[in-house]
């Protein structure tokens, strides 16, 4: 997914949806929260509208801002990765595809893990499974929620080999641990959610929140009818599939995720 034709024209007044190909009026497009209105396509948001779209002004304090990768294998083979990285952090002012921190909503304290798609497709490395891990531990001490909001087209990140398929088990590790101790772990699946991110942290909410039609799943549904030789059933791998399906509890519109959030925690938590 990467960076998007919103991102990338964002000095253009207009822009056709890299979808449908209908003629979107920038302004318009950023009020109605970067969603498509002929196709409904959900354009991912930055981190930074999502906490701007849910959580009370303001209120946002990152946490772990410093933790950044090493390139431990030296991998070269399709991109540099030291470069790449070099490259991303300064181009977007942080150390990987993930900030944490905490936030109120409705001025209830809880911790948040949001992955950013601009960032290597928002794949799982070492920061990732670091930053998510912690903020499950720091959630437990403090006895808050935990919501993460995922958008990952690249699952683990492969610049980084085993040392991102152990943070699989890492985060769902810290997730099991909290949730033992009576926490409230809230996940919402951004389009797209796939790979290593949802075989993993993502797909153990006590809650799973989807957005319409969101890409959801471990591998890209080409790959799966290539591998099993046989065609999949329509909508297979969307939201609408997976809640009928009961892998996900809701699917919520991006203006009604605040709300419905303050719902859950208001339940579930207080
Ligand atoms: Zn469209």
């Amino acid at each position: 997914m990467g960076s998007t034709k919103n991102d990338q024209q964002v000095h253009q007044a207009w822009f056709k949806c890299e979808k449908c190909g209908n003629i979107i009026y920038y302004r318009e497009f950023k009020e109605v929260l970067d969603i498509c209105q002929s196709c409904s396509y959900h354009y991912p948001l930055t981190p930074q509208r999502w906490i701007d779209c849910i959580f009370d002004e303001d209120s946002f304090e990152e946490l772990d801002r410093q933790i950044a990768s090493v390139d431990i294998l030296g991998f070269a083979e399709q991109i540099n990765y030291s470069n790449k990285l070099r490259e991303l952090r300064s181009k977007f002012e942080q150390n990987d595809a993930i900030i944490t921190g905490t936030v109120e909503l409705d001025s209830q304290t809880a911790y948040v893990g949001i992955t950013d798609s601009r960032f290597l497709m928002g794949s799982m490395g070492s920061v990732v499974g670091e930053k998510i891990s912690r903020i499950f531990e720091y959630a437990h001490d403090a006895g808050c929620p935990v919501i993460t909001i995922t958008t990952s087209g690249g699952g683990a990140r492969m610049h980084e080999g085993a040392i991102s398929l152990m943070q699989m088990v890492k985060t769902s590790q810290a997730v099991r641990k909290y949730r033992s101790n009576g926490g409230l772990y809230i996940s919402i699946l951004a389009n797209p959610t796939m790979a290593g991110v949802m075989a993993s942290f993502a797909a153990l909410g006590d809650i799973i929140i989807a957005e319409p039609k969101a890409l959801i799943g471990f591998t890209g549904p080409r790959v799966i009818e290539q591998t099993i030789k046989q065609s999949l059933p329509p909508g297979f791998q969307t939201s609408e599939f997976m809640l009928q399906h009961g892998f996900v509890d809701m699917i919520v519109e991006r203006k009604g995720m605040r709300s419905m959030l303050t719902k859950l925690v208001d339940y579930l938590w207080l």
